[in-house]
């Protein structure tokens, strides 16, 4: 797990955004979920590992409810401090727009061995493309799989689906991530302050 294509892709004198280095492992791990408004709007999801944020981008965003499977495409690991990222990364850079927290907390692994080494188990599950956590956030609760998807023409190696197991806080009514943002979030005042600036291009909204 390295760090180099998260530093390649960034212009650390020109970005807010946290330098790579590796954290030293933590006893209990965290979750992040940023949503991140760049040239479309999609959420980030981040689980630590091995003192790195292991990264999926998840267009739709999350979903409490166990039927719907998310695309989530893994894309390169970032630094552990990422977790604590929010604000606007300048245009002309990698991922430019705004970044916001949508949810976070601790999550542990998924075992049925209560005496399980659970890094180890997470690092299997990732390897196999199978990883099972159970997320203590605010909004996102209970457990969880991200399933790697395999021998499908036309999808990248990249393409993995995130999804909530059955347990008591899966929900069986339609779950919208967006509607679960609060208006005044970072992302949302700052596309209003735009539409203010920039009436002809009240679009951007809705993009
Ligand atoms: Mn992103």
């Amino acid at each position: 797990m390295s760090l180099s294509q998260y530093n390649k892709k960034r212009k650390f004198d020109n970005t807010p955004e946290p330098g790579g280095k590796r954290a030293s492992e933590n006893k209990q791990l965290s979750f992040v979920v940023q949503r991140h408004k760049a040239s479309h709007l999609h959420y980030d999801f981040r689980l630590e590992m091995d003192g790195v944020l292991k990264s999926w981008a998840v267009p739709k965003g999350p979903s409490l409810n166990p039927k719907d499977k998310r695309l989530a495409m893994m894309v390169e690991d970032h630094p552990y401090d990422y977790k604590d990222f929010k604000g606007i990364i300048p245009e002309g850079n990698y991922g430019a727009g705004v970044v916001e927290i949508w949810d976070s907390g601790k999550y542990t692994a998924l075992a049925d061995d209560k005496n399980a080494d659970e890094k180890k188990l997470l690092k299997a599950g990732l390897k196999a493309g199978n990883l099972k956590f159970i997320l203590k956030g605010k909004k996102l609760k209970g457990a969880f799989a991200l399933v790697k998807i395999k021998n499908r023409t036309g999808d990248k190696d990249n393409t993995w689906l995130l999804i909530k197991h059955n347990d008591k806080y899966a929900v069986a009514t339609a779950y919208d991530s967006e509607k679960e943002t609060p208006k005044t979030s970072l992302i949302n005042k700052a596309l209003l302050q735009k539409d203010k600036n920039e009436p002809v291009k009240k679009k951007l909204v809705t993009d």
